[in-house]
């Protein structure tokens, strides 16, 4: 495609004022050769407009490393038998979550493979007593795919707001990302189901996942236009040498800034954070993300002796350090770059109009 053909300008102003973009310009926004920087200044502009410098918390809890999934890409995948197991009982979660209390997080995300020892009635009972002893936070569940039911009780527990990235909108790709037991279909039918249940849903996608083309990503988005999610997480794929996928290189930080932009500009609105994965393939990299409009950072508050087991992929930064130390960190580098934190649930603001 030659950029000739296209009006950069007129495309970005026309996103930025009706969210209405075709295929083909998406498709250029996505992997043309154009002067990236009014995207990135619209895009920025927009999450002003919406949500000024603010940047939203949420202390992210690595539950669980068992799961017994086996998706190709991940490193905790059920039959990878160098991942050293771990996980955290009752008493431990709660822990982490009055150390976060204390360093100001009012989010908490409970993340984990998919565990079943973690039946409907542990996570239940975990949740209600976050919920009992932390009324003024709001409680995040990312523990894969659960039946309607089960999505329900977690929300009678007490909570509001679930993570399950569709990680790619079309089947074929699906298949080859996954396992025959896992289906894109379902994972879609698992979103619907949340939003329906009156979640905040969160989805989103790897960027650069092994056989992903452009026309995928393009799908990826008009998914999340039908499914409208309050949030929208994606970063790029990295690879783990102990899954199928070890000699597929990891995603490019670029294309992962050039599609947070194009997110912020079709869903002004969202949630979307600045992944570990930006930040472990570039040190500045969640920083890079807040600035392409991001607003959300996610730090690491599960307990330092775990947080190297949770090895989703090779890397991952902030395995070393306190809690404090994270939060402490985090805040000089969002302030560096013109961001600040806010110590509130920070939910999605389309709930407020
Ligand atoms: N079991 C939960 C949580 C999965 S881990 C669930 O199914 O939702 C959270 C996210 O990490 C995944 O949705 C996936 O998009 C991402 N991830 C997994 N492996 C990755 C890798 N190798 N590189 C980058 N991101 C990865």
């Amino acid at each position: 495609m030659i950029s000739e053909e296209f009006d950069i300008s007129k495309i970005i102003s026309n996103l930025e004022n009706t969210q209405e973009i075709s295929d083909s310009e998406l498709e250029f926004l996505i992997d043309g050769n154009y002067d990236t920087s009014e995207l990135f200044s619209t895009s920025d502009k927009v999450r002003r407009r919406y949500y000024g410098t603010d940047v939203y918390l949420r202390g992210l809890i690595e539950f669980t490393n068992y799961c017994k999934n086996n998706c190709l890409y991940c490193g905790i995948r059920a039959d990878n038998r160098k991942a050293v197991r771990y996980r955290l009982d009752k008493e431990k979660i709660l822990n982490c979550c009055r150390k976060g209390y204390e360093l100001g997080y009012r989010t908490f995300v409970l993340q984990g493979g998919e565990d079943p020892y973690f039946t409907d009635d542990r996570i239940c009972n975990i949740v209600s007593e976050i919920h009992r002893l932390y009324p003024d936070c709001a409680i995040t569940l990312s523990i894969g795919e659960k039946s309607k039911e089960s999505y329900q009780r977690y929300y009678e527990a007490g909570a509001r707001r679930y993570l399950l990235r569709h990680e790619t909108a079309d089947p074929k790709h699906y298949s080859s990302l996954h396992p025959d037991s896992m289906s894109c279909e379902n994972r879609k039918q698992c979103l619907y189901n949340l939003k329906e249940l009156g979640y905040q849903t969160g989805t989103g996608f790897m960027v650069g996942s092994p056989f992903q083309t452009t026309e995928n990503i393009i799908s990826d988005i008009h998914f999340m236009q039908e499914l409208q999610p309050e949030m929208i997480g994606i970063g790029p794929y990295i690879t783990h040498f102990d899954t199928p996928f070890h000699e597929y290189p990891n995603g490019s930080v670029s294309l992962t800034l050039r599609l947070i932009a194009i997110l912020r500009l079709l869903f002004p609105y969202a949630l979307i954070p600045a992944t570990t994965s930006l930040g472990t393939l570039d040190p500045s990299g969640r920083e890079k993300g807040l600035k392409a409009g991001a607003n959300v950072v996610m730090p690491n508050l599960s307990p330092v002796d775990v947080r190297k087991k949770y090895e989703l992929y090779e890397n991952k930064i902030c395995t070393g350090e306190e809690s404090a130390q994270c939060r402490g960190c985090l805040e000089r580098r969002i302030n560096s770059a013109g961001f600040h934190i806010v110590n509130s649930v920070g939910d999605c603001i389309r709930n407020c109009f």
